[in-house]
């Protein structure tokens, strides 16, 4: 079986996670995550970050930094995860949600303008697949409605718009090391803070709501609980499997885009054809490899397709559902439909993508799927 995902280790990992064991000193906040959070910050020039123990606490932080209050408004795209979502409803907000793009899963902004009202209090962006959203657009609705921006960046890592690292555009932003991703640590998650208004708050909250980083570093001669907060720290064995990766993240992207290319360049014959499409990167965003996936036809097509693929032990897989349309969220929602999110919803079809498969498997799974087309 050629699974959809399979979590990469690259050598180091067991080595830092015994260092971390034997330093005496296994919570969190100490050198691995210090290691992890400079790494990010001279790397990719986010003002602060912070390790989280998920994308879901980064974004549950996010909500928290914003002030998300009872009836507040919040718009972001409908194709998305869950916690995108949940992040800001846990606060009480009204989730407002947006199309996407027709050639592009990610939020249309000419889709948001039309929902600022005078309660809306963020705009909250996915770059889906780690290809960036329409910034300049983005931001540009924000300014002028004076709204902070949260870009969830879980799948955005090492990813670019227009030269920018996704990621350092927005006021926050959250990353996931989820062993899905490109990245990882088992669970594991960052809050980058772009936005200097955010950063004090933003530490005391990752500490249980106390003023307990800036004790540690003298700068305070006293902690104690200042504001809320949770913990939302990994520990430091988190920490120091991650740092094996960021040695790493160099060669693993390399891998991740040549894989990624192989498809591309493999199945442009049968798009061409008209019987799927293949993702589209537009001019101002990068890709990073983060997931290769087609656009079916419609979900009788699709269907078939992951199916036909299972029978030749390949496993690929469908993506989001609607959140709009979703059991929890479907007599919130207004009413409107966003006819290109259920299009992705009911179409898309993830292949596998992992670094350690290879160009034979590639090259049998693309003799599969024309087989299905053939
Ligand atoms: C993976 C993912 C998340 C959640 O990440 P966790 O680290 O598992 O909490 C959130 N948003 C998007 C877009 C994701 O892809």
């Amino acid at each position: 079986m050629i699974p959809f995902n399979k979590p990469y280790l690259t050598g180091k990992e067991v080595h830092y996670l015994y260092q971390a064991v034997y330093s005496g000193k296994i919570s969190g906040n100490g050198i691995f995550t210090k290691k992890c959070q400079a790494f990010f910050e001279e790397k990719y020039g986010f003002r602060k970050t912070l390790l989280t123990t998920s994308c879901t606490d980064a974004l549950e932080m996010a909500a928290i930094l914003l002030r998300i209050e009872a009836g507040d408004e919040v718009i972001m795209p409908s194709y998305t995860f869950v916690s995108t979502s949940n992040a800001f409803v846990l606060r009480g907000a009204k989730i407002v949600f947006a199309d996407s793009y027709s050639d592009n899963p990610n939020i249309d902004p000419a889709s948001i303008a039309a929902l600022v009202t005078p309660k809306t209090k963020a705009i909250v962006v996915v770059h889906y697949a780690g290809v960036a959203c329409n910034m300049d657009a983005i931001m540009a609705i924000a300014k002028e409605h004076n709204l902070p921006v949260v870009e969830d960046a879980a799948q955005a890592i090492d990813s670019y718009y227009k030269g920018r690292p996704l990621g350092s555009i927005a006021d926050l932003s959250a990353f996931s090391f989820h062993e899905t991703k490109n990245i990882i640590s088992g669970e594991g998650g960052m809050l980058a803070i772009n936005n200097p208004a955010y950063v004090e708050r933003a530490e005391i909250i990752w500490e249980k709501g106390t003023n307990r980083a800036a004790f540690f570093r003298g700068e305070v001669n006293k902690y104690g609980w200042v504001d809320v907060g949770s913990s939302f720290l990994p520990a430091e064995t988190v920490a120091a499997f991650l740092f094996a990766q960021l040695e790493n993240l160099e060669d693993i992207q390399r891998k991740r885009k040549a894989l990624w290319q192989q498809y591309f360049n493999g199945l442009h014959r049968l798009a061409a054809k008209g019987y799927f499409q293949l993702p589209s990167v537009p001019d101002y965003a990068t890709n990073n490899a983060h997931m290769f996936y087609l656009v079916c036809n419609n979900l009788k097509e699709r269907t078939k397709l992951i199916k036909e693929l299972k029978s030749k032990d390949i496993h690929a897989v469908f993506h989001y559902l609607s959140l709009h349309k979703s059991d929890y969220y479907t007599d919130k929602h207004d009413g409107r439909t966003l006819p290109h999110c259920d299009r992705f919803a009911d179409n898309l079809v993830r292949l596998p993508l992992f670094y350690e498969l290879t160009e034979e498997e590639i090259d049998q799974i693309i003799a599969a799927i024309e087989a299905v087309y053939s």
